[in-house]
C-alpha cells in the first residue's frame, strides 16, 4: 500500500511526488502516457517559477528554451498594440514535463507510465485506482493531477463535466524556424505577441518565438468555438499577411485541446483525496496559463498531506486546510482574473486599450498579468480607477 497514489505526471502530479518523496512517503504515480511526452500548450512561464522551485535551477539546459523579454497586446480591432517589458520563460512541455517527472522519480517515487487509470474506488481508509489492465494499486491517500478531464474529480463527485463556458477551446502548433527567422520576426529580445478576441469571438490568439521553434495557438471561450480548425487557419493566414510568421511554415503539429478558464472548482478535496491542477480547474481565466499554479498547489498539497498522514488526519475536516491554503496563496489572483477575462472579451475591449494606450502604468499592469508574474498580481480595481483617470484626463484636455 502507498501513502500517496498520484494520478496525472503533468506539472502538479510531477511536483508533489518530489515533494511527497522527499521527505520519504511511498509514493506512486501513474500516467497513461509514457515519458518523455508532449502536452499541447504555448510553454510560457513567469522567470520567476524558476526561482520559486529551486530544484529546476540546475536542470534549466535540459528545458529552457529562450527568455522573450518584450509582450505586445494587440488590439481587437488592431488599431492599438501595447507594449510592456516583462520577461517570459519559454519551454517545450515535452521537455519541461520530463524534467519534473525525471526529479520526481530521483526523489523515489515509484511510476507507472503508459497506464490509464480507470475508476477510483473510494474506501472507508485508503483508495484503490484501477488501471485499464484489470490490476489495482492501493494508497491511503490519491491525489487528482490527471487534467483537465479528469477522472478523479468526477469520481470524487468534486467536478462532472466543465460546462462550455467554462472552458476554453484551443489549436496549437508549435512551427520548426531558423535562428534567422525568428531574429528578423521577432528581434533579439524575442516579442511575443497576444491577440484579443479575434475576429471578434471571445479568446485571444498567441505566438511565443522559442530557441528553435515559433509557437502559435489560438484559444476560443467553448461557447464560441465552433469551427475552431478554420478559425485557426485563417489566424495563420493572418499572421504570415503581417510577416509574423513564414510563408512555408510547417503546421503539421497542429493539435486541439482544453483549458479550464472559468475559475477553480468549489472544493478540492473528499475524504483521502486531493485535486491538483488542470483538474481542479487551477487556471488563469485571463490567459490560460497553469503551470505555476499547478506547481505551487502541488508543493502546498504535498504539505498538507504530510502532516495529515503523520497524524492520521485524512478525513474531509483536517484536509481543508489544503483547499484554505492554496486560496491564499492564490485564490485572489485567480478571482481577480477572471474578471480581467470578463472586462477583456467584452465589446469594451478596443476602448480599454484606447485608454491603455495613454497610461504607462495600464501598459504595465496588463502585460505583468499576461505571464503570472509571480511577484506581481493583477489589481482589478487598481486598473479600472487607473483607467477611468486616463479617461478623465483626457476628457479634461491634459
Ligand atoms: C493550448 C494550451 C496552451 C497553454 N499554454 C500555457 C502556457 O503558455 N503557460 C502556462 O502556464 N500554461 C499553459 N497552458 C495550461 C497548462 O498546460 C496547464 O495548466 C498545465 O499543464 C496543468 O498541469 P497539470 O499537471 O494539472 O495537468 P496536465 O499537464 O494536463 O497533466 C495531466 C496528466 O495526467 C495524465 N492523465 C490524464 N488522465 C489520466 C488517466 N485517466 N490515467 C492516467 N493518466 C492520466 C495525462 O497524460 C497528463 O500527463 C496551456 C494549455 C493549453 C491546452
Amino acid at each position: 500500500m502507498y501513502d500517496v497514489v498520484v494520478i496525472g505526471a503533468g506539472p502538479a502530479g510531477s511536483t508533489a511526488s518530489y515533494y511527497l518523496a522527499k521527505e520519504g512517503l511511498k509514493v506512486c504515480i501513474i500516467d497513461k502516457e509514457s515519458f518523455p511526452r508532449d502536452k499541447p500548450c504555448g510553454g510560457g512561464f513567469s522567470t520567476g517559477l524558476i526561482d520559486e522551485f529551486p530544484y529546476l535551477q540546475k536542470r534549466t539546459d535540459d528545458f529552457l528554451k529562450g527568455i522573450a523579454k518584450i509582450g505586445v497586446l494587440h488590439s481587437p480591432n488592431r488599431r492599438v498594440v501595447l507594449q510592456g517589458k516583462v520577461d517570459m520563460a519559454l519551454t517545450l512541455r515535452t521537455d519541461f514535463d520530463n524534467v519534473l517527472f525525471e526529479c520526481a522519480l530521483e526523489q523515489g517515487a515509484d511510476s507507472c507510465t503508459k497506464t490509464r487509470a480507470k475508476h477510483v474506488k473510494f474506501h472507508q481508509n485508503y483508495s484503490e485506482v484501477i488501471l485499464a489492465s484489470g490490476n489495482s494499486i492501493k494508497g491511503t491517500v490519491v491525489l487528482g493531477a490527471d487534467g483537465v478531464t479528469s477522472l478523479v474529480a468526477r469520481e470524487a463527485g468534486l467536478q462532472r463535466r466543465w460546462p462550455k463556458d467554462n472552458i476554453t477551446a484551443c489549436r496549437v502548433a508549435e512551427v520548426p524556424a531558423t535562428n534567422e527567422e525568428i531574429l528578423e520576426r521577432y528581434t533579439e529580445d524575442l516579442h511575443y505577441h497576444f491577440f484579443a478576441n479575434l475576429g471578434g469571438l471571445p479568446g485571444y490568439g498567441w505566438i511565443f518565438p522559442k530557441r528553435d521553434t515559433i509557437n502559435i495557438g489560438l484559444g476560443i471561450v467553448g461557447t464560441h468555438a465552433q469551427g475552431l480548425p478554420r478559425i485557426f487557419n485563417s489566424f495563420v493566414r493572418f499572421l504570415k499577411h503581417e510577416r509574423l510568421l513564414m510563408n512555408n511554415a510547417d503546421l503539421s503539429s497542429a493539435k486541439g485541446a482544453l483549458i479550464p478558464t472559468g475559475g477553480p472548482v468549489k472544493k478540492s478535496f473528499v475524504d483521502n483525496c486531493l485535486l491538483v491542477g488542470d483538474a481542479a480547474g487551477m487556471v488563469s481565466p485571463l490567459t490560460g496559463g497553469g503551470i505555476v499554479f499547478a506547481m505551487r498547489a502541488a508543493r502546498i498539497a504535498a504539505r498538507v498531506l504530510l502532516s495529515a498522514l503523520e497524524h492520521d488526519k485524512l478525513k474531509e475536516n483536517s484536509l481543508w486546510r489544503y483547499e484554505q491554503m492554496w486560496q491564499y496563496n492564490f485564490g485572489k489572483d485567480l478571482k481577480e482574473q477572471l474578471i480581467a477575462q470578463k472586462i477583456f472579451t467584452s465589446p469594451f475591449t478596443d476602448l480599454l486599450f484606447e485608454i491603455g494606450k495613454r497610461d504607462e502604468q495600464i501598459q504595465a499592469m496588463v502585460s505583468e498579468s499576461m505571464v503570472e508574474s509571480s511577484d506581481s498580481e493583477l489589481d482589478i480595481k487598481k486598473l479600472i480607477i487607473r483607467s477611468l483617470l486616463v479617461c478623465l484626463r483626457g476628457s479634461l484636455g491634459r
